[in-house]
């Protein structure tokens, strides 16, 4: 049974049914054992099924139950802080054709997910960060992302506000109901083979020869490689893994549906929007004139209150048009953070492969992510994949760092007042 935040998610009242899977019963044995069936996992799934590879998925929860389920749905080619030069040549370029591989990957396989490939946008909240656009526009253009340039009335004209002081357009990014696009790449991958247990937490690895067995509830995966798609909520599988990241909370809220005279001009391109503070604010349409919007808390306290009193106001003033609207759907997911605010890749034991930290930027990330994994998994040395591949990196402090990881939003808070750029 999924959990009640989960339930309560518009995507969840939105997407078609998740095809029909079964926990693990006994012993099962494959190529590739997957553990985690988000976005990552069913990517790599389908994409050692199509090669003819026999993999295992195993899922604590429902598909999609992670953040894969939950997010906003903005298909984003760029890391959330991380700028393409601090990336290294590889996963700059993955990134940057992150958002083209996921819109290609739904439109091979005709995923019905309410994809929408008209751009992301980036406008800037202060003159400082709109020289930062400029340069994300110029060094992202050079990898040869489609970036445009654009001041205060560009923005105006495809936000449908002028809160920002322009920004940039990567016409690659775009929009997806995040549930519908998970259990669509589930279908895909058990049509071509694999196969997913659902309500099966794996609960260790151990070495069976030169193989792993993937001890799970009910039984065990015994496979000659691993890929742990894990993400946030990693615990106990692998001594390490669940202290080199943060899990924190990300809120999300639906509106109800907007009258068309009040959403005519916002948003009228039908792009996803993310400005450039660290407290972020993200605006998008589902396919049925919602607005998708959310932000962060420092404390959880009194959450859904508080939301629907921040986020209203917030709404009101960035679209003075839809003035505060009603919220139907309120829940929340948590995104994998890294102190360095980059995704980190490991091979943790022989035929062992675990990445964390999307920082929240992942969608298309973790679709790429997936695939090279797969690669990986069939053979192609971990060498030749985009992906720096380093030791894994616990957190000193990190059981006591945890309990305030909420408060990393103050901070942030801070610099977005401060003008940089
Ligand atoms: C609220 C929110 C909003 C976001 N918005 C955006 C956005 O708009 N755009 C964007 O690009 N990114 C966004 N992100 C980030 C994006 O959702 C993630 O980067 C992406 O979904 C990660 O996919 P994944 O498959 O790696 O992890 P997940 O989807 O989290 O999947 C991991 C799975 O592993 C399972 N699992 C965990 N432990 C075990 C175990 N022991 N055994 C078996 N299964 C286990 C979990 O149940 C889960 O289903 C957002 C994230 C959140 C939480």
């Amino acid at each position: 049974m999924a959990d009640d935040i989960f339930r309560r998610s518009l995507w969840y009242a939105s997407a078609a049914s998740a095809p029909e899977t079964a926990p693990l019963a006994g012993e099962a044995r494959a190529d590739v054992a997957v553990i985690g069936a988000g976005y990552t996992g069913l990517s790599c799934a389908l994409h050692l099924a199509e090669a003819g590879a026999k993999v295992v998925v195993v899922e604590a929860g429902e598909i999609g139950e992670g953040a894969s389920g939950r997010n906003n749905g903005q298909v984003i080619p760029t890391l959330s802080r991380a700028e393409p030069r601090e990336l290294g040549e590889g996963l700059a370029q993955l990134v940057c054709d992150s958002a083209s591989f996921t819109f290609d990957l739904i439109r091979k396989h005709d995923m019905q997910c309410e994809a929408v490939q008209n751009g992301w946008v980036q406008p800037a909240h202060t003159p400082g960060r709109l020289r930062l656009t400029e340069r994300r526009a110029r060094e992202w253009g050079l990898l040869g992302a489609p970036a445009e340039m654009l001041d205060r009335d560009g923005i105006e004209r495809i936000t449908g506000s002028r809160f920002w002081y322009g920004g940039w357009v990567n016409k690659t990014g775009g929009k997806l109901n995040p549930l519908a696009y998970c259990r669509e790449l589930a279908r895909c991958a058990i049509a071509a083979g694999a196969v997913v247990h659902t309500q099966t937490r794996a609960q260790h690895l151990e070495r069976a020869g030169l193989r792993w067995r993937v001890a799970c509830e009910g039984g065990g995966v015994n496979a000659e490689r691993v890929v742990i798609a894990t993400h946030a909520t990693v615990q106990g599988l692998w001594p390490g893994l669940a202290q080199s990241v943060f899990p924190v909370r990300s809120y999300q809220m639906a509106t109800a549906p907007i009258a068309e005279e009040l959403r005519r001009g916002v948003l009228p391109f039908d792009h996803a929007c993310s400005d450039t503070r660290g407290d972020l604010h993200f605006f998008r349409w589902d396919a049925h004139g919602r607005l998708v919007t959310g932000g962060a808390l420092a404390v959880p306290w009194d959450w859904e209150a508080r939301q629907r009193e921040r986020i209203g106001r917030r709404v009101s003033a960035v679209f003075p048009r839809i003035g505060v609207p009603v919220f139907d759907y309120l829940w929340y997911g948590h995104v994998g953070i890294t102190l360095d605010r980059k995704p980190h890749f490991h091979e943790l034991g022989p035929g062992v492969l675990a990445w964390v930290g999307c920082n929240g930027r992942g969608v298309a990330l973790a679709t790429s992510v997936g695939a090279q994994f797969a690669r990986a998994c069939l053979g192609t040395s971990l060498g030749e994949l985009p992906l720096p591949i380093t030791p894994l990196a616990p957190v000193f402090g990190h059981a006591i760092a945890k309990h305030f990881r909420g408060f990393g939003i103050l901070y942030y808070r801070y610099r977005d007042s401060q003008e940089i750029g």
